[in-house]
């Protein structure tokens, strides 16, 4: 069953998240308090709740906007979208567990895939100095832990944009590593069957930004939170 983001109605300075099926009211938070649970589905209609992206607490809401492109999931399309959508989000899910606390709100985030090679893909660009872009290259038959390695690569340079800025610098070798490392530690730990392939890949590498990325996610005993104090 596809999960759905939950209603949100802001009310007398407290802030009410609904079913987006029945409008079952399911939290509210205000002046820092809390009631009621992140439930994965409304108690009363069994509606699944997608709280992707969204860090409730002391009243506030962060959350990282994204959207994935929706063509995609048709004719022309990519064949694996299912796939690719569910990656995608898990990858983004994780990213959000370490980071939303710090780095609570971040440009709107558009992940799309190119399916014949255009040159420079996967990359990660911004548009009108106002929103990020992703760009994968991923084809019908590629597994989940590639479609992973290539978007966690880019997610680190969007959080790098948070940080640093919208007018930031263009990714220097150094952002590259931490952006490679990034890949290497959650396939470590979330994928870990498939982590030895990709990291000899990454130590064959002739750049020497991303080839570093392997020596510095071993560096950190593979713990994305020591990671993240490099960016
Ligand atoms: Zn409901
Ligand atoms: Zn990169």
């Amino acid at each position: 069953m596809e999960k759905h983001k939950p209603n949100i109605r802001k009310q007398d300075g407290a802030t009410h998240y609904f079913c987006p099926k029945c409008g079952n009211h399911i939290l509210s938070t205000k002046n820092m308090s809390q009631s009621g649970e992140k439930m994965n589905c409304c108690p009363e209609c069994g509606q699944g709740i997608d709280w992707i992206g969204m860090i409730i607490r002391g009243g506030l809401c962060a959350m990282w906007p994204i959207e994935i492109n929706g063509n995609l999931d048709g004719p022309g399309g990519l064949k694996n979208y299912g796939l690719f959508q569910k990656t995608i989000l898990e990858v983004y899910s994780y990213f959000s567990n370490y980071l939303m606390e710090i780095y609570p709100d971040g440009p709107a985030l558009y992940v799309d895939n190119v399916a014949c090679n255009s040159g420079y893909t996967p990359i990660t660009t911004l548009v009108f100095r106002k929103y990020i872009i992703i760009k994968l290259h991923i084809d019908p038959a590629d597994p989940a832990e590639k479609i992973a390695f290539q978007f966690a690569h880019e997610l680190t340079h969007y959080v790098y944009y948070i940080k640093y800025g919208l007018i930031k610098e263009k990714a220097d070798d150094n952002e590259e590593t931490v952006c490679t490392a990034a890949s290497l530690i959650y396939l470590h730990d979330v994928m870990p069957e498939n982590f030895t392939l990709y990291n000899d890949y990454v130590k064959s590498l002739e750049h020497a930004g991303y080839r570093n990325g392997a020596a510095l996610a071993e560096q950190t005993g593979y713990d994305f939170s020591k990671l993240i104090e490099k960016i």
